[in-house]
């Protein structure tokens, strides 16, 4: 495929606008909504899923009622102007919730499609099958689904959102095709077959892999669990009763990692000595933590990356009290262990695999092997066809980062160039290069309300 230009500007035929959303997780789910708030606007929406479901993704595609929203049900809410829509809507269902409660993330994936539903009207359509291609027109954009007339639009939301992990390897040589190595860690089906006292590696001690250990041994007493990553550092766990806020006086001007890092540790120390727990301070600089990104230039953001974020991450991203609960009673009984520096060597003999972890001697024979890395945000490493067809078009480029695609803060998506990309939004995940906070409700609820508003203000009539 070749490069190909914009065209020039035409106009909104009779006034309705047609916006394709390639995506039906979370952000395809909540522009859409945004966009049909208003039964007024003219216009023709179609989510392009390549999911049976709507609003699930991965993360909210469990089917395991155990995994547990991270988030209190207060902050969970779809639309950023209703901060209680999450907790009418359970009302409404005629059950009750406590507004501090971790709910099963199944369940908010219904609360998406029931709020989708509530404005779907003739104006929406459901393309199931995956969009492998955006070809830019004359008339705007034919995206391009597997098997399916090519669908016309105006404007195109990318809401792709998280990628499978990046593949497994030991030594540079990639984890073989085996029965043993599970490579998506969000499909939960590989678990049937899991012996009753089988043994477990999950690379990777973030919340997927938090998640994965509860599945493989809350039902099977016998089974263990080693969870191996880089720092062996699990989430930290959020408390019953979060102490009172704590908002830190950022200092203005451009930051560095390291003067970052000072002032967040003076601040947990500052909150400490007036008895108040560094949660809040987590907490209070998530608001400003866009803005803190975009102090730093490219230099100190990868200094950040390299030295601070994964005592950030496990900070920030806090698994619920219960949940923790389970992994310590775990731990006590020996069924969990937690191992600092990777997986360093593997063998495979009949169809069994041993692995060596860290700087352990001994190679423990296992059961299976889990990729719980995380997504793969490297677009130029992507294997998701559509992502490789907009990079060979030069429609997209990864950011500096490789943490998501290159794009405005307003989500304008940018071509290799750094030249905007007419009428081509990312929502979610793929902002994280640009915004570091980019791939939670809190977030993704208030990008999708500002595109579905760009996108059907009066100065957008000049589609393209
Ligand atoms: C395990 C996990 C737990 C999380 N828990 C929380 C939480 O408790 N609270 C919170 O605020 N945030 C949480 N998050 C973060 C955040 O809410 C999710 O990442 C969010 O679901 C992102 O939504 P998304 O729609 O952008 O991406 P995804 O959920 O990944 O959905 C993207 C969708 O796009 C589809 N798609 C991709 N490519 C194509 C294509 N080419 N054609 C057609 N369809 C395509 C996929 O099938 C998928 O359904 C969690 C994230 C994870 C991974």
């Amino acid at each position: 495929m070749t490069s190909t230009a914009p065209a020039p500007a035409p106009t909104k035929r009779d006034g309705e606008l047609r916006v394709s959303i390639v995506g039906g997780g979370a952000s395809g789910v909540l522009t859409a909504a945004n966009l049909l708030a208003d039964p007024e606007t003219r216009l023709r929406v179609t989510i392009h899923e390549s999911a049976p479901v709507l609003g699930a993704g991965v993360a909210y595609g469990t089917t395991d009622p155990r995994h547990l929203l991270n988030v209190r049900a207060r902050h969970m809410s779809a639309f950023p102007d209703t901060p209680s829509d999450l907790i009418d809507w359970y009302h409404a269902t005629g059950r009750t919730i406590d507004p501090l409660a971790f709910l099963p993330r199944r369940e908010y994936a219904e609360y998406l499609r029931d709020r989708l539903s509530d404005v779907a009207d003739g104006r929406l359509q459901v393309h199931s099958g995956r969009v492998d291609d955006v070809v830019p027109t004359d008339a705007g954009y034919q995206v391009l689904s597997e098997g399916a007339e090519p669908t016309e639009a105006d404007a195109v939301v990318l809401a792709y959102g998280n990628s499978a992990p990046a593949p497994l390897a030991v030594d540079g040589d990639a984890l073989p095709g085996a029965a043993w190595h599970v490579a998506d860690p969000w499909d939960l089906a590989w678990i049937d077959r899991l012996p009753q006292d089988g043994v477990v590696v999950l690379v990777g001690s973030g919340l997927t892999a938090v998640d994965t250990a509860i599945t493989v041994l809350e039902d099977s007493p016998a089974r263990r669990v080693v969870m191996v990553s880089r720092h062996g550092l699990l989430p930290a766990a959020h408390v019953e009763q979060q102490s009172t806020a704590w908002v830190s006086p950022v200092p203005d001007g451009p930051l560095t990692a390291d003067q970052l890092a000072t002032f967040f540790d003076g601040q947990v120390a500052a909150a400490r000595r007036q008895g108040v727990d560094w949660r809040a301070v987590v907490d209070g600089l998530r608001a400003p933590t866009q803005s803190i990104w975009q102090r730093l230039d490219a230099d100190e953001r990868r200094r950040f990356l390299s030295r601070y974020a994964r005592h950030w991450e496990v900070r920030r991203h806090r698994m619920a009290p219960e949940v923790a609960a389970r992994l310590q009673q775990y731990r006590r009984d020996g069924r969990l262990r937690l191992v600092a520096g990777g997986l360093t060597g593997l063998t495979e003999r009949d169809g069994r695999c041993q692995v060596r972890l860290g700087d352990e001697a001994e190679h423990l024979p296992v059961d299976a092997v889990v990729n719980c890395t995380g997504p793969q945000t490297d677009v130029g490493r992507s294997q998701n066809p559509l992502l490789q067809s907009l990079r060979e078009r030069g429609l997209v480029a990864p950011d500096a980062l490789r943490l998501g695609v290159s794009c405005r803060s307003t989500g304008e998506i940018l071509d290799p160039s750094g030249a905007v990309v007419p009428q081509m939004y990312a929502v979610g995940p793929p902002r994280k290069g640009t915004l570091y906070e980019s791939t939670a409700i809190p977030e993704i609820r208030a990008q999708a309300a500002a595109v579905a508003r760009a996108l059907t203000t009066a100065g957008s009539t000049q589609i393209r």
